[in-house]
């Protein structure tokens, strides 16, 4: 039996219902033994008041019993509730054995092992209430007496049929149990590719930074952010120097190390904030969302010191360059021109001899910042 079946099978729960089931079921023998007495006319009041106190006292025990283990050590075994059921179905056909109808109550125990989902543990329930039958039928002289052979061998085809029928639910609940099992493992299976897609769909591969579209559309809210809050914002180009060359003279492999190092040195460099993206090519940007100018322009410089101190063996040893165009937002101006800007500082950068950072302010800001 799978781990879920178990579970559900062991539900602490389901083994407090029947528990209390139990405690009713006492209540109904006392209620049922009174109205029997009232109906059986010759019954005598001692055997009576005998039969009631006994097997009150008996079934109370026994619960009293079980109550505990699952009280204080929190024992629910499904076994001892089958075997306190078929305790409780022996003592009530052993003090009552005249009532034709009293061993029909061992279908009680066999119906208590349906709630395992465990065809072995019905099978147990079944060879018990036959083996306790059995010595009832073997020690109470009344009982064998008071039953006739059809009575006897409608009883047993009984045992057999609620058997039969517990076996049928347990393997239809283990079935469908099964079947919900299946769901849901299908279900979590969906939820994961669907955020691997998500990422997917995010990511650049090769550097694992964030692509050209989600840059556009996280971009695209900042900026609405700052039109309406005023918060600070900057775009930063980057663009590897030469790269043609190096793809050229080692290779597109090499390039493509190259690409993942400057990636790497980027992330490395930038704050949890900052936003980073492979715009394309060999062209990176990044978004600062929570910093002055002075600030973003700091981390730009570094990320650009950073890589032209990084010798790449693959590049004989040599550093590989980056040029940085950096733009901070006016507000009102828009997601064009502030990608204008930035851009017009990158090319400031590559035609004054690459392998720097470039701040150009734009015209809104450049008497009131310099
Ligand atoms: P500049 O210093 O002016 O930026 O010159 P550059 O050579 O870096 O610029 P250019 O635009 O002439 O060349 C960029 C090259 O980057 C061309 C293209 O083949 C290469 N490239 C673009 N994407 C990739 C990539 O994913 N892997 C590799 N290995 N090369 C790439
Ligand atoms: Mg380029
Ligand atoms: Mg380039």
């Amino acid at each position: 039996m799978n781990h879920l079946l178990l579970e559900l099978a062991n539900k602490s729960q389901t083994y407090r219902k029947m528990l209390n089931l139990y405690w009713i079921t006492i209540i109904l023998t006392i209620v049922l033994e009174f109205l029997i007495h009232r109906l059986e006319t010759f019954s005598a009041p001692y055997t009576f008041f005998y039969i009631l106190v006994m097997q009150t006292l008996v079934l109370s025990s026994i619960t009293g019993v079980v109550e505990m283990l699952y009280r204080y050590r929190k024992i629910h075994n499904d076994d001892l509730l089958i075997v306190t059921g078929i305790i409780y179905a022996s003592s009530i056909i052993y003090m009552n054995p005249t009532i034709g109808i009293v061993p029909a109550i061992y279908i009680f125990p066999i119906l208590t092992s349906v709630l395992s989902f465990n065809k072995n543990r019905i099978l147990l329930a079944y060879c018990l209430v036959i083996v306790s039958f059995t010595a009832l039928y073997a020690f109470s002289p009344i009982l064998r007496v008071s039953m006739q052979t059809n009575e006897l061998i409608g009883i047993l085809f009984l045992y057999i049929g609620v058997t039969v029928i517990a076996m049928t639910i347990s393997s239809n609940g283990i079935e469908l149990l099964n079947n919900l099992k299946h769901t849901t493992q299908t279900k979590q299976e969906l939820l994961v590719k669907t955020i691997i897609m998500d990422k997917l769909s995010k990511m650049d591969a090769l550097t694992d930074l964030y692509n050209h579209k989600t840059f556009h559309e996280y971009l695209e809210k900042l900026i609405d952010q700052n039109e309406r809050n005023h918060l600070p914002l900057q775009l930063a180009i980057l663009d590897i120097d030469n790269f043609k060359h190096i793809n050229d003279t080692y290779g597109h492999w090499v390039g493509d190390i190259i690409l993942q190092r400057v990636a790497l040195i980027i992330k490395e460099t930038v704050t949890s904030n900052d936003f980073v993206a492979r715009y394309g090519g060999e062209e990176f940007a990044i978004i600062f969302a929570d910093k002055s100018m002075d600030q973003s322009y700091l981390i730009a410089e570094q990320i650009r010191q950073k890589l032209n101190l990084t010798l790449h063996p693959e590049l004989d040893s040599k550093a590989a360059t980056i040029s940085i165009g950096l733009q901070n937002y006016a507000t009102g101006e828009g997601k064009e021109a502030l990608f204008r800007g930035a851009d017009a500082s990158l090319y400031i950068a590559k035609r004054s001899g690459k392998n720097k950072t470039v701040v150009q302010m734009p015209a809104s800001q450049q008497s009131a910042g310099g």
